[in-house]
């Protein structure tokens, strides 16, 4: 038998009727165990480490589920690896651009300047692309491009799009790399011939926000004029799933509040009805959180609202069992992950119309942050904030000390390098969402 020790990422929990809970926050294993006699061994063996007690049964599901672990390995240190491994790796690069800071939505929330009337102009578009054609010649460990067109609503400018793409396909017939390209759309504009012509260039994935069902979503995201988008939306949505044949995939995803759950439970039951069985579509339900400690008083969580949060979760579960890839991405509990967001990845870049350079999505109003600004002949002139963002930010002492670390892996970059760094998740919400488990 292998020697084992018990995983510093467990976290039991004893439930109100008699059940022990375990969650490992590395391996993201939940296990319920209900027999007295497994109940009181699991207990000593995995706070005590007391290897008398195991059993061949325990013994294999524990180590199966990363509950008992090799008496050699170091699982700190092996968080540590996979982070500074995600912030180093140069296989994929990222880069978000925003072709254009227009909108056609007047959306209460939004976080992007738009009252600046710009385009971005051939000369940055050219710019970005000898950029990427730059890091394909020179970096011989780059696989991967992703373009993640973003805005204002990037379809205004769609023929910037749609030259931006033709050029990179052909500069890459010469390096032959994958190129991934994501258009997030408020989809108002994404009628069956814009989406035929920016499938032919490549483009085949999509996000397209909801928010709720009809009432409440035309409250929140209506046009600049006031006029209702529910309607228009999901008929593009529909003519796309029945006029186009071949592959691609749209992400609908719907963001939450407190007041807005409700909506969600219509906006489910429409989608489940009219998309049913067709996998090239998919849900996404997020509740939003205050990432930044603005104090929003509307906010739906575990914390705040957890029957609201609960029930609504095993709707969403219900409903996965009607249709299996209609509704994901949020689950009673939360996974390990490699990067909080692509803010903590090296090779990771956010472009403004304008050619400035940020690296976090929600900086991009604030000129402070400019970590640097392209130039004509595609290299990036960096500023002193550069080194702050994309200099390797080691993860806190408190972080490395923390159980939940790989569910979060120091959350926030931006909060941490303000010194103002909140936890996004506690052992409480783990253990609520334990309870609630079925
Ligand atoms: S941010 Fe908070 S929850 Fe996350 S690892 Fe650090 S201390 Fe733990
Ligand atoms: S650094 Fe923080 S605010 Fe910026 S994109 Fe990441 S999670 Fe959002």
């Amino acid at each position: 038998m292998m020697k084992v020790k018990p995983s510093r990422y467990n976290i039991l929990h004893s439930s109100e009727n008699g059940n022990l809970l375990v969650f490992n926050s590395k391996s993201g294993a939940a296990l319920c165990l209900d027999e007295d006699k497994h109940i009181e061994k699991a207990k000593i063996i995995l706070l005590n480490d007391v290897p008398s007690l195991y059993d061949e049964e325990l013994f294999k599901v524990f180590t199966e589920l990363g509950l008992l672990i090799n008496i050699d390995s170091n699982e700190t240190e092996e968080v540590i690896k996979l982070y500074n491994e995600n912030f180093q790796s140069n296989k994929k690069l990222h880069i978000t651009i925003f072709p254009t800071l227009k909108c056609n939505f007047n959306c209460s929330y939004c976080f992007v300047d738009a009252k600046f009337d710009i385009d971005m102009q051939f000369n940055t578009l050219d710019a970005i692309l000898l950029y990427i054609e730059n890091k394909m010649r020179i970096n011989q460990d780059l696989i991967e491009i992703e373009i993640v067109w973003f805005g204002g609503e990037p379809l205004l400018a769609k023929s910037s799009i749609i030259y931006f793409m033709q050029q990179l396909n052909k500069i890459n017939t010469h390096y032959n790399k994958i190129v991934s390209s994501v258009l997030v759309t408020n989809g108002y504009l994404l009628n069956i011939e814009s989406f035929k012509q920016l499938h032919e260039v490549g483009i085949v994935n999509y996000q397209v926000t909801f928010d709720g069902y009809k009432t409440t979503h035309d409250k929140k995201r209506h046009l600049n004029n006031g006029f209702p988008t529910f309607d228009v939306i999901l008929t593009n949505l529909l003519t796309i799933k029945k006029a186009f044949l071949g592959d691609f995939k749209i992400n609908i995803r719907s963001n939450f509040m407190k007041d807005t759950v409700q909506s969600q439970y219509q906006l489910i039951d429409c989608l489940l009805d009219q998309l049913l069985n067709d996998n090239r579509f998919s849900v996404e339900f997020k509740p939003i959180q205050d990432i930044l400690g603005n104090g929003l008083d509307n906010i739906c969580s575990v914390d705040t609202n957890g029957d609201l949060v609960i029930s609504f979760t095993r709707y969403i579960a219900e409903s996965i069992k009607k249709m299996s890839n209609l509704v994901y991405s949020y689950s009673l509990l939360p996974s390990p992950i490699k990067k909080w967001c692509n803010a903590s990845l090296n090779d990771s870049i956010i472009i403004k119309p304008n050619g400035e350079i940020y690296a976090c999505d929600s900086c991009v109003s604030d000129k402070s942050q400019i970590i640097g600004k392209i130039t004509d002949d595609g290299t990036i002139n960096y500023t002193d904030v550069f080194g702050k963002w994309k200099g390797n930010v080691q993860l806190e002492k408190e972080c490395l000390a923390c159980i939940l670390l790989p569910l979060c892996m120091g959350g926030c970059k931006r909060k941490r390098l303000q010194n103002n760094a909140q936890c996004p998740i506690n052992t409480e919400q783990i253990t609520k969402y334990l309870e609630n488990m079925k």
